[in-house]
C-alpha cells in the first residue's frame, strides 16, 4: 500500500468511524474518536476507550493520561505526532466504565482495518482491554513489559505486540507509573527486534516469522536507563520503511 493508499484508507475508517451506530456507544457520545498520528509510522499504540476530554476533542488521549503518554514518549525522544494512536472502542462508555464484550467486538473491525492499512511493526497495547484484544487470556500484571508476535487476525499482519498498563491507571498508581517508565524504555529494542524480524534475520527469542507460539511472552530487556541530566540519547523516529525519507535521528 503506498502513502496515499495508507491516508486514504485511514480517512475513509475515519468518516466511517463518526458516521457509526454500530453499537450502543453511539448514543451518549459527544464525538467520536477513530485515532489520530502518523498514517506512515511503524509504531501503533492501541488503549481502550475515550474519556470525557477525548469525548468533546474527538481526538485520542487529550487528557491527563494523555499527557502522560506524551511524557512516556518524551523519555524515549518520541513524539506523539510519530507514532499512531487509537483505542479499542471508539465512542466513550458512558461515565467511563468498562467497554463491554458485545461493544470491542463491534468496534473490532475498525480496529483491524486500521491495523492492516498502517502494517506496523510494533503494536503498544495500554491496559488490560487493548491487551486483551492481542494477547487472550494474558495477565497484565504478568505481561506487561513483555513482546509477543501478532495474530496476523488482529489486522498487524507482522508485528510484534508489547504490553504496558494503561496511563489513567499509572497516574493513580505511583509504581505502576515507575513500571510504565521501565517499560517504554524497551520499546525502541522492540522496534528494532520487529524490523529484523520482518526483513527475515534469524531473532534470539526465536520469534521470526513460523517461530515461537504466540503464547509465548518474550522479556525484552530495557534500555541502559539515562541520567537524569543527561540528554536524550538519539533514537530514530518509527517512520514506515517505504518512506526513506522519513527515517530521521532526533
Ligand atoms: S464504539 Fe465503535 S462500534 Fe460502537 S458506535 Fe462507536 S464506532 Fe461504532
Amino acid at each position: 500500500m503506498t502513502r496515499d493508499e495508507r491516508r486514504a484508507a485511514l480517512e475513509q475508517i475515519a468518516n466511517e468511524v463518526r458516521a457509526c451506530t454500530a453499537c450502543r456507544l453511539h448514543e451518549g457520545r459527544t464525538r467520536a474518536v477513530p485515532g489520530e498520528g502518523d498514517p506512515d509510522t511503524e509504531v501503533v499504540f492501541v488503549g481502550e476507550g475515550p474519556g470525557f476530554n477525548e469525548d468533546r476533542e474527538g481526538r485520542p488521549f487529550v487528557g491527563r493520561a494523555g499527557g502522560l503518554l506524551v511524557g512516556l514518549l518524551g523519555s524515549i525522544g518520541w513524539q506523539r505526532d510519530d507514532v499512531f494512536i487509537t483505542n479499542v472502542v471508539k465512542c466513550r462508555p458512558p461515565d467511563n466504565r468498562d467497554p463491554e464484550p458485545d461493544e470491542i467486538a463491534a468496534c473490532a473491525p475498525f480496529l483491524r482495518r486500521q491495523l492492516e492499512a498502517l502494517d506496523p511493526a510494533v503494536v503498544v497495547t495500554l491496559g488490560r482491554y487493548s491487551m486483551g484484544t492481542f494477547m487472550p487470556g494474558a495477565r497484565i500484571g504478568q505481561v506487561h513489559g513483555t513482546t509477543t508476535p501478532a495474530d496476523p487476525a488482529t489486522g498487524a499482519r507482522d508485528a510484534l505486540v508489547f504490553a504496558m498498563y494503561h496511563p489513567a491507571a499509572a497516574l493513580r498508581t505511583p509504581a505502576l507509573e515507575r513500571d510504565s517508565l521501565d517499560d517504554i524504555a524497551r520499546v525502541p529494542a522492540v522496534l528494532q527486534r520487529s524490523r529484523d524480524r520482518r526483513a527475515g534475520t534469524p531473532q534470539p527469542g526465536g520469534d521470526a516469522p513460523g517461530g515461537s507460539p504466540i503464547a509465548d511472552h518474550v522479556p525484552t530487556p530495557a534500555a541502559p536507563p539515562a541520567a537524569a541530566s543527561a540528554p536524550v540519547p538519539p533514537v530514530e523516529s518509527p517512520a514506515h520503511p517505504d518512506d526513506a525519507s522519513q527515517l530521521t535521528l532526533f
